[in-house]
């Protein structure tokens, strides 16, 4: 017996008008539907290859295949700690509290320059790619990488609390090729609750990506 399990695309938590101005709900659905949409279809598709190899009824090239994988299936897992990451304005944006709030100082020194090394991350990752802060298990401290495309992930253990997808499929709608003001505008829609929950998971040694 093999058993291979399949992604499905999650529902957005709130509508698709409901980050304007800052993002418009044309690239919300957009970049819902068929670019997360994307990343779930390739994932799954990689997963009947393996399916196939697995149960011996095809041979694969196991390189392309896996990069395959690991591409959709980072795509998908990044929009799924993306959307959530995410609040209209009013209940997101602001300042964080909580104990994020207190690592953050702790670690950066201040929101403020917590807020612009991670903007540097996000305006600086070359070609496409997104900014993340990570709890890093290792030393139990808070890190700021950046990741290009989908596909390179170089903290293997640490865990996503807070990701900017800066792939042009997220601002160019609205914002052409200015990268710098989709960042800055982005701060009014962060979600600190959701930031916080995947701390606290973080912490406890708990996957924070199921709600
Ligand atoms: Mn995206």
């Amino acid at each position: 017996m093999v058993t291979t399990k399949r992604y499905t695309l999650p529902p957005l938590p709130y509508a698709y008008n409901a980050l304007e101005p800052y993002i418009s709900a044309e690239i919300m659905q957009l970049h819902h539907q068929k670019h997360h949409q994307g990343y779930v279809n390739g994932a799954n598709a990689a997963l009947e290859k393996l399916e196939k190899f697995r149960k011996g009824e095809a041979q694969i090239d196991i390189r392309a295949v896996l990069r395959d994988l690991s591409f959709h299936l980072n795509g998908h897992i990044l929009h799924s700690i993306f959307w959530p990451n995410m609040a209209p304005p009013g209940k997101g944006g602001g300042k964080p509290g909580g104990e994020i709030a207190d690592l953050i100082n702790k670690f950066f020194g201040s929101f403020e320059k917590f807020k612009e090394e991670f903007s540097q991350a996000a305006k600086n990752v070359e070609g496409v790619g997104w900014a993340i802060l990570v709890y890093e298990p290792l030393e139990e401290q808070l890190l700021i990488l950046q990741i290009e495309k989908h596909n390179l992930m170089h903290a293997a253990d640490a865990q996503v609390l807070l990701a900017l997808d800066v792939w042009e499929h997220a601002y160019y709608l609205q914002y052409k090729n200015d990268r710098g003001s989709y960042v800055d505008n982005w701060w009014n829609v962060v979600n600190w609750d959701d930031v916080e929950r995947r701390l606290q998971k973080a912490l406890n040694g708990q996957i924070a990506l199921k709600l």
